[in-house]
């Protein structure tokens, strides 16, 4: 709590007494406190790969091209591929902020489960094959009220993810199910399943990983080629929507990602509004 006191004055000036008051500034504290971090994450998370950039730049420069080409090529790689992951964190970082700071409006319109599942499958396809890993798929029709290209963002997210840490031969698949809320057992809702037989992911990181940058190793990003912002990014997406999140796993079996979004009604056709989260 912080004490605060106001002075106060008359219209001509004359002074009328204190004012004292406490005001609870846990809160704000707090919203500064994770801001600050986010900034110190970010700033973090960029100069990695912007220093690898500069030390390629700099070798070319020092005339590496004429007396070692191969050298040269590598170091063309490294400065590209870097280029790639600053290009992927700027664009996860200002999606993040804009759909947790209410920017972004969402736009829902009526759809169908069974579209949605299929088309994400269908932007995953290339990179499953990639990786050897099959892709298995379950599509339910169902009425939602969403926006069809979020939700498909959270199913790429998802499905990308699983491809990533799964072993070549292995399966990924998806599938959905009808289930009553819990809070609310006349609502129906649907229940999407991203599930893998991946290397699993410890207990002690299965909340942390929904965090901004929060991954299970270190090395998940440079290996991987992700940024630990995605879980973030389809949390608030799906908050967006009532929609919710989670993950069971064991480790070396493999995980399942389970989301939630409302059936839609007829009668939905009003707009989302965004919330603000702070
Ligand atoms: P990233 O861009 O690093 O994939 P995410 O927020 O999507 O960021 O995921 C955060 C971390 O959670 C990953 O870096 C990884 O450590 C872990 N993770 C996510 N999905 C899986 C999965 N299907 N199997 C194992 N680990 C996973």
């Amino acid at each position: 709590k912080q004490v605060v006191m106001v002075t106060a004055y008359d219209r001509q000036q004359q002074f009328i007494g204190h004012y004292c008051f406490m005001k609870d500034i846990s809160d704000r504290r707090e919203i500064d406190r994770l801001k600050d971090e986010f900034v110190s994450i970010v700033s973090h998370e960029l100069r990695t790969p912007l220093t690898s950039i500069s030390g390629a730049l700099d070798l070319l420069a020092g005339g590496v091209l004429q007396t070692q080409p191969e050298e040269a090529q590598r170091m063309l790689n490294i400065a590209a591929s870097n280029t790639d992951r600053l290009v992927r964190l700027i664009n996860d970082i200002l999606d993040i902020e804009r759909i947790e700071s209410g920017k972004v409006q969402m736009t829902p319109e009526h759809c169908d489960a069974a579209d949605l599942m299929n088309q994400s499958i269908e932007t995953v396809e290339e990179m499953a094959e990639q990786a050897g890993v099959k892709l298995a798929v379950y599509p339910l029709s169902a009425p939602l009220w969403a926006d069809p290209d979020r939700i498909i963002q959270v199913f790429t997210n998802l499905l990308s993810n699983a491809i990533k840490f799964s072993p070549e031969g292995s399966t990924v698949s998806l599938s959905a199910e009808i289930t009553a809320e819990k809070a609310a057992p006349s609502s129906k809702q649907i229940l999407f399943k991203v599930k893998d037989q991946g290397r699993g992911i410890p207990a002690e990181k299965l909340e942390s990983i929904f965090e901004r940058f929060g991954q299970v190793d270190a090395s998940d990003s440079r290996q991987k080629g992700g940024t630990g912002l995605g879980l973030a990014i389809c949390r608030s997406i799906l908050q967006h929507h009532q929609g919710q999140i989670c993950v069971e796993s064991t480790l070396g079996e493999g995980s399942t990602f389970f989301f939630t979004l409302p059936i839609a009604s007829k009668d939905d056709t009003e707009t989302i509004e965004p919330e603000n989260t702070g």
